[in-house]
């Protein structure tokens, strides 16, 4: 007779999604049916770190299917291209933390990009850590200057040498035990930086593309590592998919916190801080009240979602 049990689903390939149930057990489940495809009408189709009930197969230990997903904390899901953006599919879910990892140097900071993942973050309910990574290429003291308007949002930054070790063992100590998921260009150093948080794992690298900076791409799935205390290491393939979904442009204020407080005092309720007179946004601005680069990078979404939806053609 079979029996149901839970489980969290640990990796998914093309023909099997690997479950690990509450006693350890790695249970093999054929992927099949609705469950599994993201452009079918299921609700939730199974994703990585999904918590999942299992029928367990009579007679071989280790096989089972996957009967239902539970309901999910958050999640980071990006478009499904072939529906032009209509249904989504979930990269993963049920994570503590939303690590996004940029590089100081070689491939260049790119703070726009930690903005936008600050609004992936805020609208899946995932907690945002920002990683700066190879320090050791670059000023110290400059760097935490350009960073710190995050840390006055209460945003947690960490800065890393992955080759060297610097501020590896801070980073490792608030993921232990928690569900983070990794996210950054490629060529920054992810897979570096895994590695070192964890020796044991065996985490492909890869080699910077000496052209062009750019690290040569070869994972295409999101993997899960599962580390000591309950806790794991998610990789996820390139970020560029990931994108700002479903945002409108008018809602972008909301995620910019700094610009919202001030936007209640510019002359029009619905200023766009552009070329609107007595704009209060741009006044902070001007005053160093709000930090330039992040206004800029405000403007350059907006703009980027503008454009979006004009491509959408409504
Ligand atoms: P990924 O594409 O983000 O996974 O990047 P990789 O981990 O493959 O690293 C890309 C390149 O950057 C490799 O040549 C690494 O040796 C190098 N790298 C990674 N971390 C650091 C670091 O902290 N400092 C320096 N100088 N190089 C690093
Ligand atoms: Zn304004």
């Amino acid at each position: 007779m079979s029996v149901t049990d839970i489980g969290r689903v640990i990796r998914i390939d093309s023909k099997v999604c690997w479950v690990r149930l509450e006693d350890g057990t790695l249970l093999k489940c054929p992927v099949r049916g609705r469950l599994f495809r993201a452009e079918s009408t299921a609700k939730n189709p199974v994703a990585v770190g999904d918590r999942v009930e299992v029928m367990r197969g009579a007679g071989t230990e280790d096989s089972g299917s996957v009967e239902s997903v539970l309901p999910r904390s958050n999640k980071l899901s990006r478009p499904v291209v072939a529906s032009a953006g209509r249904k989504e599919q979930v990269i993963v879910a049920n994570v503590d933390y939303l690590v996004v990892v940029g590089s100081a140097a070689r491939p260049r900071l790119k703070p726009g990009l930690f903005d936008r993942f600050l609004i992936v973050a805020a609208r899946q309910a995932l907690t945002p850590v920002l990683v700066v990574n190879k320090i050791d290429l670059t000023d110290l003291d400059t760097l935490k200057i350009e960073l710190s308007v995050y840390v006055r949002l209460g945003v947690l930054v960490h800065f890393t040498s992955a080759l060297k070790g610097t501020g590896v063992e801070d980073l490792r100590r608030l993921i232990r035990g928690k569900r983070a998921v990794f996210a950054g260009h490629s060529g920054v150093g992810k897979s570096t930086l895994l590695a070192a948080l964890e020796p044991g794992l065996d985490i492909e690298t890869r080699t910077v593309n000496r052209k062009t900076g750019k690290g040569v791409h070869t994972t295409s799935q999101v993997t899960l590592y599962e580390t000591e205390g309950g806790g794991c290491l998610i990789d996820t393939p390139g970020v560029r998919a990931i994108g700002l979904w479903r945002v409108e442009p008018q809602e972008v204020d909301a995620f910019f916190e700094e610009i919202t407080d001030r936007s209640t005092e510019c002359r029009f309720r619905a200023c766009s801080h552009d070329k609107e007179p007595d704009c209060a946004v741009k006044k902070a601005v001007e005053d160093g009240a709000i930090d330039v680069r992040r206004f800029e990078s405000y403007r350059r979404i907006c703009e980027s979602l503008k454009e979006e939806r004009r491509e959408r053609g409504y």
